[in-house]
């Protein structure tokens, strides 16, 4: 468009490859979900020579990259790390949360369907998210030359980070055990996924949601995607979104740095390496930028602490809405006027309250205080009062950021430190809460324009995508409110 541009003006435009802008040719963000900062050297030692090994010994590490928001969520991290902004603009907050008063998903869309199967999983799209993403500036920046592909075992690891305007999403459905899109995207499969599930068989059908599997699986299906959709394969950059989503649903399941959950690295570390080496022969070695960020952490298990004497303990959300909503019934006489538990966000019921003449202030503050009597929960904040609760200015921050005004519970919860949200017994490590394990994540980046080194200067998650869009020279997202870091940005 620029040269038919100059063309039209009658101006003399110097086009040769010499004067064009210097791009990589292709973006790769890989996304581990729960991999906490510190895995890089819990896994150091067993890490081959190629994988996330080759990150650290080549690339630049952001060793103290922290979530600027609570709740340390998946939905919100990938919309916070390629929108470049915090749950309060782009609207994801949480993996559920009420839109119109309704409870959704984060990517639930009933106005299209799913193709490649008929469940509900289908029924997903990226329209949920308000803000613009990484693949939606690249398009807008190349005058939608640029492709853009999102893969993920879980819908919205691949949805929220293909962004609104992306070229095609493929997650996994385990009805038809086979990775799918909906009709936001394309009407039918691509050739190359349908290619990839039926050639796969085996794999996918081996349960692949908690085990190596799903990261095996997932990587071979963005190495098909390089092939698919011919990405990297010009001097129009291109962004292939990739997230790992196995470890998350295996760490719930089983704990932190487990063997199962062990195993779910080790195999994404060999798959990381095949994955580069395919890159530097197909795309060219420096001639792609690959970043590595994780969505949120994870906090051990109460058991595990607690046998180590450390300082634990857990809180039971759904228990929580239960109770209180019992005794605010003994107090106003009206049942459930609290509407829905969201994890650490409760929402109060606004019709019910004005139905019953009641006063919303008096039902907040009593909820409030039944919410706070638990030693396990430290503060309640009550948003329509935000001032009345007296916080850290850090954590004031978070909160804010990680709040948005018509989606969110106005009612938000602050666990006591190192304790977690555990819906049951049985289950394993979480996450949600502003603690270091939570909140601290890996940022690395490596390959095209990036020079080998590390810094312990604090980086946020909203400052991943404003950096590479920096070095790409692209308009970082409408949302950002991130800063591109300077250690890579400055010549
Ligand atoms: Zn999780």
């Amino acid at each position: 468009m620029g040269a038919l541009l100059c063309a039209l003006l009658g101006i003399g435009c110097y086009t040769s490859a010499q004067s064009q802008i210097e791009r990589p040719r292709l973006v790769v963000g890989i996304v581990v979900d729960q991999m906490r900062w510190d895995y890089l050297y819990t896994y150091y030692d067993q890490w081959c020579q190629g994988g996330f090994r080759r990150l650290l010994d080549e690339g630049f590490s952001f060793e103290n990259t922290i979530i600027d928001y609570v709740p340390t969520v998946t939905a919100a991290g990938h919309a916070s790390i390629y929108t470049g902004t915090t749950p309060a603009v782009h609207g994801i907050a949480g993996n559920n949360f009420l839109l119109h008063g309704q409870p959704t998903s984060s990517v639930r869309d009933t106005t299209v369907q799913g193709v490649g199967t008929t469940e509900s999983v289908g029924m997903r799209s990226p329209r949920n998210l308000l803000a613009t993403t990484l693949g939606d500036q690249l398009k807008l920046g190349t005058d939608f030359r640029a492709r853009v592909v999102g893969v993920a075992v879980k819908d919205r690891a691949a949805i929220l980070p293909a962004g609104h305007g992306a070229d095609g999403a493929y997650w996994f459905d385990d009805t038809s055990q086979q990775f799918i899109t909906s009709t936001y995207y394309k009407s039918e499969l691509p050739q190359w996924v349908r290619q990839f599930n039926e050639k796969n068989h085996e794999l996918l059908t081996g349960g692949i949601k908690y085990s190596w599997r799903g990261a095996k699986a997932t990587m071979q299906l963005a190495t098909a995607a390089i092939e698919g959709e011919q990405l990297g394969q010009d001097d129009v950059t291109d962004l292939l979104a990739i997230s790992i989503s196995s470890t998350d649903a295996a760490a719930h399941y089983y704990g932190l740095h487990v063997p199962r959950v062990d195993s779910i690295y080790c195999e994404l570390d060999r798959q990381l390496a095949d994955f580069f080496s395919m890159l530097d022969k197909k795309v060219g070695n420096g001639r792609y930028l690959v970043f590595l960020a994780a969505d949120h952490g994870g906090t051990y298990t109460e058991e595990h602490m607690e046998e180590h004497r450390i300082a634990t303990g857990s809180w039971n959300p759904a228990q929580a809405f239960k109770d209180v909503n019992a005794e605010l019934e003994k107090r106003f006489g009206v049942k459930q006027l609290l509407k829905e538990e969201m994890e650490f966000s409760f929402y109060l019921d606004h019709d019910s309250i004005a139905a019953h003449g009641l006063d919303r202030d008096l039902v907040a503050a009593e909820a409030v205080r039944l919410l706070s009597q638990p030693d396990e929960v430290q503060w309640v904040v009550d948003f329509a009062h935000f001032d009345r609760t007296v916080l850290p200015a850090e954590l004031r921050e978070r909160l804010i950021k990680g709040y948005h005004l018509n989606r969110s519970g106005e009612l938000f919860i602050v666990p006591s430190i190192g304790v977690y949200a555990r819906y049951s017994h049985k289950s394993g490590a979480n996450h949600g809460t502003w603690s270091q394990s939570d909140s601290h994540i890996p940022f690395v980046l490596m390959g095209w324009g990036v020079k080998h080194g590390a810094t312990m200067r604090h980086t946020g998650m909203v400052d991943i995508t404003p950096t590479i869009c920096s070095m790409l020279h692209i308009q970082a997202p409408n949302g950002s409110i991130g800063h591109p870091a300077t250690e890579i940005t400055d010549k």
